[in-house]
């Protein structure tokens, strides 16, 4: 489906194919609470006669979306828990989130941050209000890296990005810049040399992680413009969610992990789905996702082989949820489980392989 701008009312959707008109009534309630944007880039990835398309899931509203559950929590990282000043979130020691900018250029019905971003979100940091943040981050001599986030930072111009980066590099201690976005795949054309030259104004080492969650994502144009940056020098790793009807698939997430690789994306981190609210609908059991993530285990490349992540709720940060491959026996020995889930002692004289 070719659209030349983003989709952002149900009429936009329902003009494209996208709902019915048997629709509406429920998701006039879900357009009423959540933010709807889905770019030209993803609109045209999108198979309306598919009801289980991927890329459609991921961004079309869902009635589903009213279903909350009572674990949800509207700030399901707790990132309030952390805040110190608008805009920073500083829960570990050596880095903090920059919050820049409450704006994507599309919104994922699984959004963490659901209830903070879009038209009716938190908005763009006031002037006074990024002047403390970055007098926070200049006070705390600790931090070495400063992570752009929100919302999408690369929504903002290449102006207010270089303006960013230049206040970071008189920073001294700050040594890594990074980013968290889903541009270059939902709208690539933006990935142009304006905003590269500002990606890279702080003089510090930028990085880049990229959100996608399917490989009909990496599109060519995504491709192109995820080599723009890496050949400009900017680092990039991969971030993804596990989501049930879009990536819960050894297969498919072995195509992503590869994509990336393929890219020059470091596969970093594959989230389990956050406890935001009326997000139930995505999510898989920890057990499933501990699963799939062992399958790609001898399937795919070491290089392709991303993190497992929970988000502990309460703001506790994160905690890598694989499921071990190690078992303590005591006194030293313990037995540990090769890809094809057969057992070995370790150190070998501990004990006789056995089939697990
Ligand atoms: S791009 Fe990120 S912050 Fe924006 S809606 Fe999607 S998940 Fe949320």
């Amino acid at each position: 489906m070719k659209t030349l701008q983003s989709l952002k009312t149900l009429d936009d959707l329902e003009t494209s194919g996208l709902v019915t008109d048997s629709q509406r009534a429920d998701l006039t309630a879900v357009a009423a609470r959540y933010a709807i944007a889905i770019t030209p880039a993803m609109a045209a990835l999108i198979d309306p006669a598919d009801p289980n398309d991927p890329i459609a899931r991921q961004f079309v509203p869902d009635a589903a979306e009213l279903v909350r559950l009572p674990e949800e929590r509207e700030d399901p990282i707790g990132d309030g828990a952390h805040s110190p000043v608008e805009g920073i979130v500083h829960r570990y020691p050596d880095r903090v989130l920059l919050k820049a900018v409450h704006v994507c250029p599309v919104y994922c019905r699984f959004c963490f941050r659901r209830e903070m971003v879009g038209p009716q979100g938190l908005g763009t940091l006031a002037s006074q209000a990024m002047d403390k943040a970055f007098a926070y981050i200049a006070d705390h001599p600790e931090i070495w890296e400063v992570i752009l986030t929100g919302g999408d930072p690369l929504v903002l111009s290449p102006r207010r990005l270089a303006s960013i980066m230049e206040r970071l590099s008189a920073i001294d201690h700050v040594k890594i810049v990074r980013f968290h976005t889903r541009v270059p795949v939902v709208e690539p054309e933006r990935v142009d040399a304006a905003l590269i030259a500002a990606l890279k104004a702080s003089g510090k080492t930028t990085y880049l992680a990229l959100h996608a969650n399917h490989p009909r994502e990496l599109t060519a144009d995504a491709r192109a413009a995820c080599a723009r940056l890496v050949d400009a020098g900017i680092v990039m790793v991969s971030q993804s969610v596990l989501l049930k009807g879009v990536n819960d698939d050894a297969e498919i997430l072995a195509t992503l992990m590869r994509a990336f690789v393929e890219n020059r994306i470091k596969p970093y981190y594959l989230h389990h789905p956050d406890l935001a609210p009326g997000t139930s609908h995505f999510r898989l059991t920890i057990e499933e996702g501990q699963a799939l993530v062992a399958s790609l285990r001898g399937r795919v490349s070491g290089l392709c082989q991303p993190a497992y992540i929970l988000d502990i709720p309460g703001g506790h940060g994160k905690a890598v949820i694989s499921a071990s491959t190690i078992e303590d026996k005591g006194g030293g020995c313990y037995t540990v489980s090769d890809f094809n889930g057969e057992a070995h002692a370790y150190p070998p004289e501990s004990g006789q392989s056995r089939r697990g």
